[in-house]
């Protein structure tokens, strides 16, 4: 083999840690926009959701599965996404900072790309940003159990905050009070403080805000005709091709088969 050309400096490299994660493991890296409390409140993000903003983080999201290998689900909700690769995947040796960062990077970049797409009428005024952190999870149950937690959280969240938003924008109430009616309340006080003074029903509310987004990857037949010379004739013939594309979804992404009961507050 060729020697390679070594310099004094090359032992620097040796500082390095090795950061591999471990075999047989799901590896999921979750991202979260940073400071978005305030970049919702600059770029005038509808409250309590802003469905603008949920589909370009969709979009990005959309992009990171597409562009970077071994991704099998992802799922977002505010502004978090979060991504699972494959078991097996040895994409950069396992290397966590790598696998980490190449997704914090491509989503950023596309959700910069892409924001006029979603945003016509409205500038985007300052780069955002998106930390990252790598879990490990050994089994499929730790892994459903992830993903019904970050879906539990969306729901809490969202809960609260079309309460609150509703107590605000129709109940007259500042903010402060909305804070102090809802201190101590149960998902039940919540539905009922909806159903009973602002005629909403939460099951009603919109799937894409009460159960986040899951992008999967579906197979696709595609059915294309083609012209073609047969015995110098022109043919027409139909081909067609099996192709992968990402769909979202927005519903339970874990049955209550699994036996854990949902959320109560
Ligand atoms: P940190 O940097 O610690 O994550 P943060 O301000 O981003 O701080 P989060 O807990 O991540 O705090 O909350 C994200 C906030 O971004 C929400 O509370 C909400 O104010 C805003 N936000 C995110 N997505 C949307 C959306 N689609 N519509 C309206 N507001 C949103
Ligand atoms: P990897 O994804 O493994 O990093 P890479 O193609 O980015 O692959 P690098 O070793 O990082 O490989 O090399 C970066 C390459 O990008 C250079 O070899 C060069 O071809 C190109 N490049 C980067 N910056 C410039 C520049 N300012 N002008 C011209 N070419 C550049
Ligand atoms: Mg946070
Ligand atoms: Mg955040
Ligand atoms: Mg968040
Ligand atoms: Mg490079």
């Amino acid at each position: 083999s060729v020697q390679m050309a070594k310099s004094k400096f090359e032992y620097v490299r040796n500082f390095e840690t090795d950061d591999t994660c471990l075999r047989n493991c799901y590896i999921v890296v979750r991202l979260d926009g940073r400071n978005f409390h305030k970049f919702a409140e600059t770029h005038d993000f509808a409250k309590p959701n802003d469905d603008r903003a949920l589909g370009l983080m969709t979009r990005s999201a959309r992009s990171v599965m597409e562009e970077l290998d071994d991704i099998v689900i992802a799922y977002g909700q505010s502004d978090e996404f979060s991504f699972v690769f494959k078991r097996s995947s040895n994409w950069f040796k396992r290397r966590a900072s790598k696998l980490m960062t190449h997704v914090a990077s491509q989503f950023s970049s596309s959700y910069v790309f892409f924001w006029k797409d979603h945003f016509a009428d409205r500038p985007l005024l300052y780069p955002p940003g998106f930390d990252g952190r790598v879990v490990l999870y050994p089994s499929n149950q730790n892994l459903r159990d992830y993903l019904s937690w970050r879906q539990a959280d969306c729901h809490i969240n969202n809960l609260y905050n079309t309460v609150f938003w509703r107590l605000v924008q129709k109940g007259g109430l500042s903010t402060v009070q909305a804070e102090d009616r809802l201190k101590g309340t149960l998902a039940a006080d919540k539905n009922e403080i909806l159903f009973s003074e602002f005629d909403i029903n939460y099951n009603n509310e919109p799937l894409v805000h009460r159960k986040g987004t899951a992008l999967v990857w579906e197979k696709a037949d595609e059915t294309t005709t083609k012209q073609v010379r047969v015995l110098n004739e022109e043919k027409e013939v139909t081909v067609t091709k099996s192709r992968k594309r990402v769909s979202a979804h927005h519903c339970d992404l874990i049955g209550s088969r699994s036996g854990r009961s949902t959320p109560t507050s």
